[in-house]
């Protein structure tokens, strides 16, 4: 297999190159992941914002004609890669990778004329509704309930894991239209504005004690039929509509060599100061990490040609996500390993300013987060080996 860019793969990186390089604005080194408050950070967002804007790469796989930029898969994975290695964070959430394909496909003209400007601006921040106290793997078992009454639907039940739903103005969501349909068939896909009567959002902190996801409550509120995405009761199917994304997972594994490399760079300019047979465990540890991040590496690229050949990866994507989110993990837990005590210090002053401990307690979430590991290993089983399922 020739993983060499093609002469025209090599234009287009170079474009995406010299982008990164007079476009990206310096957010600083601990805060580039975190949206700001105001001030400098906010102007350099919002340039920064506008500059992608311009080349339709806040949602680069839409179509040109709703705002993107209409790339193919391949093209995206280039974007992708080199954002990764600049990294450069991208815009647009749930809004860009989840709701506005589902728009596009099956929206009517109103909902997408409401919603894709506000998504591509960023006016409008989503929130994903359907993981339910007794729903997550088996989603499709979910409870909230939508009964219609005239012209609307009156929602009750309540989601759970809601990340980002406190600072959400709207929400996409699933919920039983048809309570005596088999459990695919009665669902429905609504958009719900976060403003309305009756919702109640509870924070979830997590064991980093930071607060990302939330537990959602509704009681009696009211969502206009016309917010229905599709057909009634064929919610479930609309909620699996992907659009043409690249789905290789290259920039976590580009992400997952960058954090290897930081690590090895605090090893070696400590050495003097770490016990000979500790320095050589950590050695040990990190060459089976080094090793480890080719064999991701490889598992994108095996996803993205197969997407440029046309065909749709399906255990092969599992095998990724579920290899990825474990390795995330063993690297996680051998930067802990290497720092031995100060491991465990979330401190800014600690070494590799306490990035280690924060990093390994949000590693853990990595393997449930998007279909635990076992699901993963469940689909590799019954689609890709062709095990009976049970
Ligand atoms: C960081 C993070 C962010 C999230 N954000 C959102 C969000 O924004 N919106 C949203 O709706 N949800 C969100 N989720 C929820 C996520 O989708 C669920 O946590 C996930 O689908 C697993 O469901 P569950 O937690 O109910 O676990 P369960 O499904 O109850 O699983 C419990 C355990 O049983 C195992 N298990 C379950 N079924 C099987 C099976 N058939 N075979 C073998 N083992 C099985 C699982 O692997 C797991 O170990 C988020 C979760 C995390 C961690």
């Amino acid at each position: 297999m020739d993983w060499r860019d093609t002469p025209e793969q090599a234009a287009w990186r170079g474009e995406v190159q010299a982008f990164l390089k007079n476009e990206l604005p310096d957010f600083g080194e601990i805060d580039r992941y975190s949206r700001p408050g105001g001030g400098e950070m906010k102007a350099a967002w919002d340039k920064w914002r506008a500059a992608l804007a311009s080349r339709g790469w806040i949602a680069s796989a839409w179509p040109k004609e709703y705002g993107g930029a209409g790339l193919s898969p391949i093209d995206q994975f280039i974007l992708n890669e080199e954002f990764a290695e600049a990294r450069a964070p991208q815009m647009g959430g749930m809004g860009v990778m989840m709701l506005g394909p589902t728009l596009i496909t099956h929206g009517n003209d109103d909902q997408k004329k409401t919603h894709i400007p506000r998504i591509l601006d960023g006016s409008v921040q989503w929130c994903q509704g359907y993981s339910e106290p007794g729903s997550g793997s088996d989603l499709a078992s979910l409870q909230t309930r939508a009964i219609r009454d005239g012209d609307d639907f009156v929602v009750n039940g309540q989601k759970i894991w809601t990340s980002g739903a406190h600072n959400a103005d709207w929400c996409f969501m699933l919920a039983r239209t048809d309570p005596d349909a088999p459990k695919h068939r009665g669902i429905t896909y609504l958009l719900l504005d976060m403003k309305s009567p009756g919702i109640t959002v509870r924070p979830l902190v997590n064991m980093a004690s930071q607060h990302h996801f939330n537990e959602v409550f509704f009681e009696d509120v009211r969502v206009p039929a016309a917010n229905a995405i599709g057909e009634i009761n064929r919610g479930w199917y609309v909620g699996t509509t992907t659009l043409d994304f690249e789905r290789s997972s290259i920039g976590s594994a580009v992400g997952q060599r960058q954090n290897v490399e930081r690590n090895l760079k605090w090893l070696k300019e400590n050495k003097a100061t770490i016990a000979p047979t500790d320095y050589d465990a950590a050695r040990m540890q990190w060459a089976d990490r080094w090793i480890e991040v080719q064999t991701a590496t490889l598992l994108s690229y095996r996803i993205i040609s197969m997407q440029a050949a046309g065909k749709i990866p399906n255990s092969e994507a599992s095998i990724a996500k579920g290899y990825n989110t474990e390795l995330t993990q063993r690297i996680a837990r051998s930067a802990v390993k290497m720092l031995g005590m100060n491991g465990q210090l979330t401190d800014r002053s600690a070494p590799l300013k306490g990035n280690v401990a924060m990093g390994y307690l949000g590693s853990v979430s990595a393997t449930i987060a998007g279909g635990t590991s076992e699901i993963q290993r469940n689909i590799i089983a019954t689609r890709g080996l062709g095990l009976p399922r049970a």
